[in-house]
């Protein structure tokens, strides 16, 4: 069960109490008992891309990370969503500023439920139009690799892993549909 993280409302920072809503709510929620704020609580949308490059998409853009959680780990671009932007303008925004890469949008590839931590990643497949890079600093290095130099003990998180491998795997038949899932 997804345990919420919520001390203080953030309306009027009075400690708040984690109950059942008087109006019929089934779940528990942070309740401001001085100011009666409900703070409702929902999954946050990760967006990002398999940017590939060479003319099979035989190659596949890392990002070795520079910030907590996971330092030093790789992963593919991604972060989470902003207001006011769509899930393919965050995964394009999201490949700039981690990779400094020039990316060609594909499709939705994974859509992978992380019920556990209250997330949802989606990837969308991207061409590379450059394989020149430029990280930000969230970022130690962007590097190409092939499928047999991918560090499959060295990745961030398991949605990219699965995502990884679903790619490698569809690329040998050079089909690509969507493929929606849950990460435990
Ligand atoms: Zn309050």
């Amino acid at each position: 069960m997804f345990r919420s993280q919520i001390k203080h409302c953030r309306a009027c920072g009075t400690a708040v109490a984690h109950r059942l809503p008087d109006d019929g709510d089934t779940r528990m929620r942070a309740i401001c008992p001085s100011c009666h704020t409900v703070h409702y609580e929902n999954p946050l949308n990760v967006v990002g891309t398999i940017p590939v490059w060479g003319p099979g998409g035989e190659q596949v853009l890392l990002c070795k990370r520079n910030i907590e959680p996971r330092y030093g780990k790789w992963t593919l671009p991604a972060g989470f969503m902003e207001l006011g932007e769509s899930t393919a303008e965050g995964a394009v925004r999201e490949t700039h500023e981690e990779a400094g890469a020039q990316i060609e949008l594909q499709g939705l590839f994974t859509l992978l439920n992380v019920v556990r931590v209250g997330q949802v990643h989606m990837y969308y497949r991207a061409r590379l139009l450059s394989d020149r890079f430029d990280p930000g600093h969230e970022t130690q290095e962007a590097r190409l690799f092939h499928e047999s130099e991918i560090p499959w003990d060295e990745l961030a998180f398991r949605t990219v892993k699965e995502t990884l491998e679903l790619y490698f795997a569809d690329r040998r038949t050079g089909i690509f549909p969507v493929h929606a899932g849950d990460i435990q």
